[in-house]
């Protein structure tokens, strides 16, 4: 179904016009909504249209910008346009687990930073980002379980300081083939030229996951070291 509406140029013509779709997901909150429109424009030559549209989730509200171009000249006169962009978006930060969030929570910025660069189709910085947040993640782990190191951890390079600092056999092989991977984003030369960022991104992830195992095991068995507490 498509929904008519006026669009006025820069001299301040109204321009009917109809849109062959209205975007059904906020870009702001990424809920499922259908937007009430607020105003729209059009580029004098008629080319392109741009319509301000609201959120209706009441949490967002928000304002955000449709753009579309000229598609086909339809019935008498009218003009459809077809949906091709929408602006701002925000990315949705990426969920850690709360031993995570607590161990390193700059690898958390940056991973997040990581992820808006994404959403903006900045391809280039994704690996580098990569690697920096896993370079935080290690290195807090590192401190976490040998603390009477870490300033030694701190002042290391990364791959040592997964060698020599993490014993956790999981732990260790993810981190050490994301940091190979994570290399290859910051140099001239890929090494592994069959793995990607997607590649790193999992290996990131997957230390997360056994970081996240190995903190709460090690809480459990702590926490309940001496059998039942007796009545
Ligand atoms: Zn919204």
């Amino acid at each position: 179904m498509t929904l008519p509406i006026t669009a006025t140029d820069l001299q301040g013509r109204d321009d009917r016009l109809e849109l062959m779709s209205v975007p059904d997901l906020c870009p702001r909150c990424h809920h499922r909504i259908h937007p009430k429109v607020v105003t729209a424009s059009s580029i004098s030559d008629r080319s392109v249209s741009q319509a301000i549209f609201k959120c209706t989730n009441q949490k967002c509200q928000e304002l955000f910008i449709a753009t579309y171009v000229f598609n086909a000249k339809v019935g008498s006169g009218g003009r459809q346009y077809e949906l091709r962009a929408v602006a701002p978006f925000s990315a949705q930060p990426a969920d850690f687990p709360e031993t995570v969030q607590c161990l390193s929570p700059t690898f958390v910025e940056i991973y997040n930073q990581v992820i808006a660069a994404e959403s903006r189709s900045l391809d280039q910085l994704v690996g580098i980002g990569l690697r920096k947040a896993l370079e935080f993640l290690v290195k807090d782990f590192a401190s976490a379980i040998n603390p009477d190191k870490a300033e030694q951890i701190k002042a290391s390079m990364l791959a040592p300081c997964i060698t020599q600092f993490i014993d956790d056999i999981n732990i260790k092989e993810c981190a050490k083939r994301a940091a190979w991977l994570g290399n290859d984003e910051t140099h001239y030369v890929r090494k592994w030229e069959s793995k990607d960022v997607s590649d790193l991104k999992l290996l990131v992830r997957l230390t997360v996951n056994w970081i996240d195992s190995f903190l709460l095991t090690q809480k459990y068995i702590e926490e309940m070291n001496a059998g039942a507490p007796s009545k």
